[in-house]
């Protein structure tokens, strides 16, 4: 049996950008697709240190090719054919990869094995998008707006999905009897609030989550169509006869460090619960799709919800119950966690405990640590001063607002600069993330070959990367089907060491 605690959980975040461009004449509208396609293609020119009036569309370096294994934010223009232009889809130097996807832009940070981690590559994500929303400003000449959420207000909605390495062996019927009532419940936190409800936002008011009247089965492959709350998508880009990756669609794209920390820490513990087979409650709900509603639309969390057993209890209940769950196997498995990871699962555990306490005596004490309640204060403000009902449009704006990727123009950014949002991470720690890889995964080997062989680079993905070297006739395919394996402790000095491609894969034994 595969020690997961001890293995460390591999997890990352993806996320699908708001995009518009104000100010387009009317009947020449870029298509989105193409707006994306842009602002990714501005990001890639840009991290490839292009000058700023480089028109790269007719100019572009990129090897696009349709299908992920893309990157080449510096490859040769000479090799370029029409079959390469396909939409853009680049491998960032901190491991990530940036493409359009769904006629968004994307963001999928490189794999981690921390909560704070996860944090900290995902705001890395937010900061290449305000560069590249600027960079793709200037070359269309004018605005491009990238935003941070989950909905359009209008019945579109684009995801925020989380991946979370699993062990093959655990049944997945048991993912779904136990898992889901957590992604229903867990919204009292990780919410990133909206204004209006219903997909198109037909009736007036606010809720706690972006995503949960897109919800329209429990289980399910899907993940635009009909979506599920447990998405059965079995990509491992590992092992899979050890491995599962389970790819969860129903967060938000949060803007908080603590909505975000909580919402992949939490998350872990559970499904660590769920492998070991202890949890102890029956957490079944009779109504998973409407509870998901349920718990969205109430901001006093104290909607019950029944369970299969008759009971009623309230989202906060049904997470003090999985708290509790994860309390007892830190406690009694505390010796098969690394040091690092048991710090982190004891502030987990408190802070978890802290927000629910919190929701149940006052939620809007939670104001400067979660997105919702930040949000909605905010709102109440502006619903106060000039007397807005729900229905004002003014108030769509406010929360379209809020998630605006610029720190000049969001109003999560403006809350941030009056120190009104409390913080994880640094400002340093994110910029530096936007640049570097982590380094104790196999994106640390992804990252660092991109920003030092990049040009040699003909394909990477999750598990592999290609290079073409010269002087060699067959490409060189170097696999990474362990994502613990190719860290920095493993191969840094190798890359270090290596001056060029060749003094690389020939160290690797190629
Ligand atoms: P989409 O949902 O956009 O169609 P996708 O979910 O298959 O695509 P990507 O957008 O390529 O995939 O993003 C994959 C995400 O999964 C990244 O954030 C990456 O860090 C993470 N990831 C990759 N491999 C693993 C793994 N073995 N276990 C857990 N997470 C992983
Ligand atoms: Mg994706
Ligand atoms: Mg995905």
């Amino acid at each position: 049996m595969v020690d997961v605690a001890r293995a460390r959980r591999v997890m990352g975040i993806e996320t699908e950008y708001g995009i518009t461009a104000l100010g387009q004449p009317v009947g020449e509208e870029l298509h989105p697709m193409q707006l994306s396609n842009h602002v990714v293609k501005a990001y890639a020119a840009l991290a490839a240190s292009q000058p700023a009036d480089w028109d790269y569309e007719t100019e572009t370096p990129l090897r696009d090719i349709r299908g992920f294994d893309v990157p080449r934010a510096q490859a040769d223009p000479e090799q370029l054919t029409d079959n390469d232009l396909g939409m853009a889809n680049v491998i960032l130097t901190n491991g990530a990869r940036l493409y359009v996807d769904h006629a968004h832009p994307e963001y999928s940070g490189p794999e981690v094995t921390s909560a704070r981690d996860v944090v900290i590559f995902d705001k890395a994500g937010d900061a290449v998008m305000a560069r590249a929303a600027e960079r793709a400003s200037q070359s269309l000449g004018r605005p491009v707006r990238l935003y941070k959420n989950n909905t359009d207000g209008k019945g579109a909605s684009y995801g925020t999905h989380e991946n979370y390495l699993l062990d093959r062996q655990t049944p997945f019927d048991r993912i779904v009897t136990q898992f889901s009532a957590f992604l229903v419940s867990r919204q009292v936190f990780t919410g990133a609030g909206r204004v209006g409800i219903g997909q198109s936002s037909k009736t007036a008011g606010y809720q706690l989550s972006q995503r949960a009247d897109f919800f329209e089965a429990e289980v399910g492959l899907e993940t635009t169509l009909n979506r599920p709350i447990i998405n059965t998508r079995d990509e491992p880009h590992a092992d899979a006869a050890r491995h599962r990756r389970l790819h969860v669609i129903t967060g938000d794209a949060n803007l908080s460090e603590i909505s975000t920390y909580l919402k992949v820490g939490t998350a872990a513990l559970v499904l660590q619960v769920i492998e070991a087979g202890t949890l102890k409650s029956n957490v079944r709900l009779s109504g998973p799709v409407t509870a998901m509603r349920t718990v969205s639309h109430d901001t006093s969390c104290s909607a019950l919800l029944e369970l299969t057993d008759g009971r009623r209890l309230t989202a906060v209940d049904l997470q003090e119950t999985y708290l509790e769950n994860c309390r007892q196997l830190v406690e009694q498995r505390a010796d098969t966690f690394t040091e690092l990871a048991l710090m982190e699962a004891k502030d987990l555990l408190a802070r978890w405990q802290d927000c629910l306490d919190a929701l149940r005596s006052d939620p809007m004490e939670l104001a400067d640590q979660l997105d919702w309640v930040a949000k909605l204060k905010l709102l109440e403000s502006y619903r106060r001063r000039d007397g807005l009902g729900w229905e004002s449009p003014k108030l769509a704006m406010i929360d379209l607002q809020y998630a605006d990727v610029d720190p000049r123009r969001g109003l999560y950014s403006a809350l941030v600069a009056k120190g009104r949002m409390q913080r994880l991470v640094s400002d340093a720690e994110i910029e530096l993330a936007r640049i570097a890889p982590p380094e104790d995964t196999r994106a640390y080997f992804r990252g660092r070959c991109m920003e030092k062989f990049g040009s040699a680079v003909v394909a990477a993905s999750w598990d592999s990367v290609i290079f073409d070297v010269p002087g060699r006739q067959a490409l060189q395919r170097i696999p990474l089907l362990d994502p613990l394996r190719g860290t920095r402790e493993q191969v840094g000095e190798i890359i270090d060491a290596s001056s060029t491609v060749l003094d690389l894969v020939s160290a690797l034994g190629r």
